[in-house]
């Protein structure tokens, strides 16, 4: 990172994990107390009691009360350094912003955000009228007694701004995604299993257009051998060392 002025970050569940945010895919996930198959978009539409399920869930989520981690300070150091520092994001927790990221594509959308998508969506895809507001506006809709808060629009579903299962990802995102992995030379992929497409394919992309990679993880990824370099490590105990070195380098 140190010669580089177009350093991109693209991150996963791991680097929130550390801010103890549960991974869906963990034992003692949050899905152990939640039915993944009721959080898909059709299930959302069809059902009132998913809905009203869906918005427990959040606030479970809320209630946790996490704080940006060392690796998310790290990666918004970039940015602030003028070195690039955007971050293509899987995560939906607005963790990277809460850090001091400005520039963040969040693939999977945010939990921070609830939208109109409308009153029967079909086939994954939101069809709201453009309605959105803090998830705080949901919440307080619950507290008043309203399990499954209409639209104050138009009278349509409201859903938090993220990806559910069998949802089209918004569209734009990926591209923006894309162009960014394109325009960079440096690309550090933190906290991923490389393995969700085509949320993948940002690492991948901007090494075909010449970028170095480095993966910062846990565990061994797919994309281990495209990588100049490979660090096994938790995310903030690499990240904030690596920067800093390269900061002042
Ligand atoms: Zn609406």
């Amino acid at each position: 990172m140190a010669g580089s002025s177009r350093v991109t970050a693209f991150t996963g569940a791991g680097i929130s994990t550390e801010s103890g945010i549960p991974d869906f895919r963990s034992p003692s996930g949050v899905w152990t107390r939640y039915d993944p198959r009721d959080f898909t978009f059709d299930r959302y539409v069809d059902s009132a009691e998913v809905r009203a399920s869906s918005w427990a869930m959040r606030r479970e989520f809320f209630a946790l009360a996490v704080e940006p981690n060392a690796a998310h300070r790290a990666l918004a150091r970039i940015e602030e350094s003028g070195r690039g520092g955007a971050v293509v994001t899987q995560n939906i927790d607005g963790l990277h912003q809460a850090a001091g990221s400005t520039h963040v594509v969040e693939i999977h959308g945010t939990a921070r955000t609830v939208m109109c998508i409308g009153h029967a969506p079909r086939r994954g895809a939101p069809a709201g009228c453009g309605f959105t507001a803090p998830y705080t506006w949901a919440f307080a809709q619950v507290d008043a007694g309203v399990a499954d808060p209409p639209c104050p629009e138009c009278g349509g579903l409201v859903k938090s701004a993220t990806v559910s299962f069998g949802q089209l990802l918004f569209p734009g995102v990926v591209e923006e995604a894309l162009a960014l992995a394109a325009g960079s030379d440096r690309v550090v992929a933190v906290g991923s299993s490389l393995q969700v497409y085509p949320a993948a394919d940002v690492p991948v992309a901007a090494v075909r257009h010449g970028a170095r990679l480095a993966i910062v993880n846990d565990e061994p990824t797919p994309l281990d051998r495209i990588a100049d370099v490979v660090v096994r490590g938790r995310a903030g105990d690499v990240l904030p060392a690596a920067v800093e070195a390269a900061l002042t380098a």
